[in-house]
């Protein structure tokens, strides 16, 4: 077994990102076709000025036209189980079905590995289900004809943990990603897929940073919190932020 460690990695994303927003935001309200709007000779920052002002009055389908391929190791199943829900987006994850986990590879929680019991226990247990696995596959295998030589892989899974770690390679367009770091940047968000995002939001703000300087939890764009007595208290409450506008 082996302890794995988040590592998040940009694969590519449409090539010239603010381009494309500007040229369609540019094209719904303009005579100019996008095909003429790309190459034109527009300054950065007359181009910034217009799609801030577009998205940030709500008009986001522009930002569908650019995506972010991310590739993902060391996240547990339990991760990737969050992290699938969101549907706006393209996914290829690791097969247990057809890839034997080899010196069952991990992802421990911080609360686990800072004492020392539970750490202790949480390795026992990872350990047995290893030893279990492998047994399975030994007793499976033996069973199984030349052509179904991987099956048993399938029934053999059924006992190893949310602790797995998986490689997963994610696709979304930077719309879905503002909504997702929207959710999955907050306090209340589990504490993997918060870590998770916030390294995906490190590495598209470097790319186009007019759309994400400004991302991260919800709170970040609204200004108020939502999300009522779960509020982390980092921004007034949306209640508050009413009544105080009465
Ligand atoms: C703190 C937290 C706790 C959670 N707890 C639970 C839980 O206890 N149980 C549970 O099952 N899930 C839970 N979830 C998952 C959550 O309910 C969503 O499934 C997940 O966050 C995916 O987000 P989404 O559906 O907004 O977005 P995406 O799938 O990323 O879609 C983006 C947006 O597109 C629109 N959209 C997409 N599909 C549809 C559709 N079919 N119809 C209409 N509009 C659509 C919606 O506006 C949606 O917000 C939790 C999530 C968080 C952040």
């Amino acid at each position: 077994m082996e302890e794995r460690e988040l590592k998040v990695v940009l694969l590519s994303h449409t090539p010239r990102p603010l381009d494309v927003i500007y040229a369609a935001c540019r094209q719904c309200y303009s005579h100019h076709s996008a095909i003429d709007i790309l190459d034109a000779d527009v300054s950065l920052e007359k181009k910034e000025t217009l799609v801030k002002k577009v998205i940030d009055s709500g008009h986001e389908s522009p930002l569908e036209h650019v995506s972010f391929t991310f590739a993902v190791e060391g996240i547990s199943r339990a991760c990737s189980h969050q992290l699938v829900r969101h549907r706006l987006a393209s996914y290829s994850q690791q097969s247990q079905r057809y890839v034997e986990l080899d010196n069952l590879p991990f992802v421990m929680p911080p609360s686990i590995k800072a004492n020392e019991k539970a750490r202790k226990r949480f390795l026992k247990i990872i350990s047995e289900l290893e030893a279990s696995y492998k047994d399975l596959i030994d007793l499976l295998s033996s069973q199984n004809s030349q052509e179904d030589s991987r099956k048993y892989l399938e029934d053999a899974r059924y006992i190893l943990p949310n602790a797995c770690e998986t490689r997963i390679v994610i696709t979304m367009n930077a719309r879905e990603l503002l909504h997702f770091f929207g959710v999955r940047c907050c306090t209340r968000a589990q504490w993997e897929i918060r870590r998770l995002s916030e390294e995906m939001l490190s590495l598209v703000r470097s790319v186009l940073p007019i759309i994400f300087d400004r991302a991260g939890a919800k709170c970040e764009r609204l200004g108020y919190c939502p999300e009522g007595s779960f509020s982390c208290g980092r921004y007034p409450l949306k209640e508050e932020v009413l009544r105080r506008n009465v």
